[in-house]
């Protein structure tokens, strides 16, 4: 089995990179990219033991993007043991500072709204990367929302009372920041962008990604039915390019979402190969 798309606890999933790469082992996983936001820890910290585990383990990385006032996620994949390369390394923690000065913010306009919480409080129950997720329990775990959902709706999400936007790269920069660095970028869940009503506008960013260096589409998705894996497959291949997939499995942040549980077929591995990795 294949797995090109999980998070730790190092960005919003709950496991520890070993505890997720020994989940993976005894999942029968061979083949696993954890794809942390923001960050590479949780690969950096699995490398050796995956070794040990029989796990191939690929470097990952997950972006959130710029794209026409979407924020649209970006996949980079990076071949061999040292994974992303120190330069692209470094423009991977400039993008987690900003998050820190957008969480600085967030905790302003929540605490101007009278609500009672502190970056430390956030901070301390996440790893590498602090995001919204963990506000989200935070706030929750306080009663200042009733759950998860609540704490997006009413404050942290787009439409929310306390919403701060955060600055990240355009996609095109992204895409071929990771191509530069000798990296595959893949638009992750394409479904998401929410253009999956206008299949030709789909096709149309992905036709312009390509000339930025976009590489590959992540066809196979818990957020996809099967009828839109088929047709992303066969986006991916009227235009040459690559095909990634996986489950986006986030632990307990996503109940109910197995390690493993969206099929991902040996075609996409082999093509992966034919590029070095
Ligand atoms: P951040 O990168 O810190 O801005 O947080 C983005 C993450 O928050 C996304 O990847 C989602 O996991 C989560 N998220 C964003 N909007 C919502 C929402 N409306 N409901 C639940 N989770 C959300
Ligand atoms: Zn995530
Ligand atoms: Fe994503
Ligand atoms: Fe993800």
């Amino acid at each position: 089995m294949i797995d090109l798309h999980c998070h730790t606890r190092e960005s919003d999933g709950t496991d520890a990179p070993h505890a997720l790469v020994e989940l993976a082992a005894a999942s029968g996983i061979s083949t696993l990219s954890i794809t942390d936001h923001d960050t590479f820890a949780g690969y950096d910290a699995t490398v050796a033991h995956a070794a040990g585990l029989g796990v191939e383990l690929i470097c990952g990385v997950e972006l959130s993007c710029r794209h026409e006032e979407k924020t649209v996620h970006l996949l980079g994949y990076f071949p061999g043991p040292a994974g992303a390369p120190a330069a692209f390394r470094d423009w991977v923690a400039g993008i987690l500072a900003s998050r820190t000065e957008r969480n600085r913010k967030l905790i302003e306009k929540l605490n101007g709204m009278g609500i009672d919480i502190t970056l430390d409080e956030v901070q301390a129950i996440g790893g590498s990367v602090t995001g919204r997720p963990h506000f989200a329990n935070v706030l929750v775990a306080k009663g200042h929302a009733t759950d998860r959902n609540d704490a997006f709706r009413r404050l942290i999400g787009e439409e929310g009372a306390a919403f701060v936007e955060r600055i990240g790269p355009t996609l095109a920069e992204a895409a071929s920041r990771i191509q530069e660095s000798g990296g595959v970028s893949s638009l992750a869940h394409p479904v998401r962008i929410g253009y999956f009503r206008e299949p030709e506008k789909e096709l149309a960013l992905m036709a312009e990604l390509r000339e930025s260096g976009l590489s590959a589409v992540e066809v196979y998705h818990s957020d996809h039915t099967a009828a839109l894996s088929e047709r992303y497959l066969e986006f991916a291949q009227l235009l040459g390019l690559l095909q990634t997939g996986g489950s986006d499995y986030h632990g307990g942040n996503k109940p109910g979402l197995r390690l493993g549980a969206v099929p991902v077929p040996n075609s996409v591995l082999e093509g992966l190969r034919s590029v070095g990795f």
